[in-house]
């Protein structure tokens, strides 16, 4: 088949990191468009409070989103809706395909396809997925008014998270697996001190229990005493981290272990043209701030191999 689009640039993911990119691009004046498979704004979009956005002192995270998009909108980045599946390599021109058969012809790439949430892999969370087990909060929180939620993890998306549902349901409790948090000290301090949360900690979730097809309770295993016991929730929020989402360049950029994308400072990956920016590449900080500030530096980045190549 032979490309239908064409492009100088082509990022693939409409995050913090793809948005910033497609700014920089379009001001640069290449003619770049954002493929997404979602909806823009990425893991913004499953935040409740953003409170650490330089210039916002609070923000919703839709409410970031869409500000985020119209800035792009406003620099005539194109937008297109497209699942990404394959990017091949042909020297001074790369080839992008979807999975709605799309074939874009650029230039240069930029990957900014972010990282998803990871699955604790334990009997139950598969077939309960939808009916009582969540990984977003503020999509679904709003079902469990009034009622017990447990949530799952130790690091800020967790505490975070449950201190936004304990807003709105009658209990959260906070299972984790040590004593110690991974989350900053302000945040274990807020839902500490917050009336409607609970902790469960040097526990595992061992399985989730259904009745009548949803979620009726969560047995948890103490991994210091060995014991077991079931906490009675309709509703179950699992935040344990995040995995890249890069399968579709495995084999062609070099990653590391977990698959994050290895780039040097100029967000340049081990394919020249090939750029990452974001949660998707190996890096110590995955934030917004620090998503943007990857997407910018790409870029920039892209822009001069493009000008080089025309020389
Ligand atoms: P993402 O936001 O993950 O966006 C990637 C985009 O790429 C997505 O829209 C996805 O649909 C798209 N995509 C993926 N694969 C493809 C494909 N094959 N084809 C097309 N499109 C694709 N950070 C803060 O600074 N402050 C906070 O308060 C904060 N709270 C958070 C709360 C939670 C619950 C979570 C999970 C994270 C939070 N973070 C926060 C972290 C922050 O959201 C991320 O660091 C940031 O969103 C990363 O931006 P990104 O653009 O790299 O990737
Ligand atoms: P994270 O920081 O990687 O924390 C994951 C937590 O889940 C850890 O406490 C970990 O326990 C636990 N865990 C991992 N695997 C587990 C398993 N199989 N069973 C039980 N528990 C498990 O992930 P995150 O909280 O989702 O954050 C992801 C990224 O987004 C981080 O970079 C974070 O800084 C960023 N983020 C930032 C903000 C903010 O800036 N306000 C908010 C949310 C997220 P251990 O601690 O024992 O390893």
């Amino acid at each position: 088949m032979e490309p239908n689009q064409q492009y100088d640039l082509v990022i693939i993911g409409a995050g913090p990191a793809g948005m910033t990119a497609g700014i920089y691009a379009a001001r640069a004046g290449l003619s770049v468009v954002m493929l997404e498979k979602g909806a823009p704004g990425g893991q913004m979009l499953n935040t409740a409070e953003i409170d650490n956005y330089t210039g916002f002192e609070t923000i919703l995270g839709p409410d970031l989103s869409m500000k985020m998009f119209e800035h792009t909108q406003k620099h005539g980045v194109a937008y297109a809706y497209g699942n990404v599946t394959k990017v091949t390599d042909h020297g001074t021109y790369k080839l992008v395909y979807t999975d709605s058969n799309e074939i874009y012809q650029t230039k240069a790439v930029i990957i900014a396809s972010g990282a998803k949430n990871k699955r604790l892999g334990v009997p139950g969370e598969d077939e309960l997925a939808g009916r009582g087990i969540s990984w977003c909060a503020v999509c679904d929180g709003a079902f469990f008014r009034n009622q017990d939620v447990v949530v799952v993890g130790g690091g800020n998306s967790a505490v975070e998270e449950a201190l936004y549902l304990a807003n709105i349901v009658n209990k959260v409790t906070i299972i984790h697996r040590r004593q110690q948090f991974r989350a900053d000290q302000a945040a274990v301090n807020r839902a500490k001190a917050h009336p409607k949360i609970v902790f469960e900690l040097d526990a595992v979730v061992e399985q989730f229990n259904e009745e009548n097809g949803k979620l009726k309770s969560v047995t948890v295993k103490n991994v210091v005493t060995g014991e077991t016991k079931e906490l009675i929730a309709q509703g179950a929020f699992i935040y344990i981290g995040l995995l890249p989402v890069s399968d579709f360049v495995k084999g062609l950029v070099d990653m590391d272990e977990y698959g994050y994308i290895i780039v040097n400072e100029k967000m340049e990956t081990s394919v020249p043209g090939i750029f990452a920016a974001g949660d998707v590449i190996q890096k110590e900080l995955r934030q917004i701030v620090t998503a943007t500030n990857d997407g910018a530096i790409a870029a920039q980045s892209a822009y001069k191999y493009i000008e080089a190549l025309g020389k």
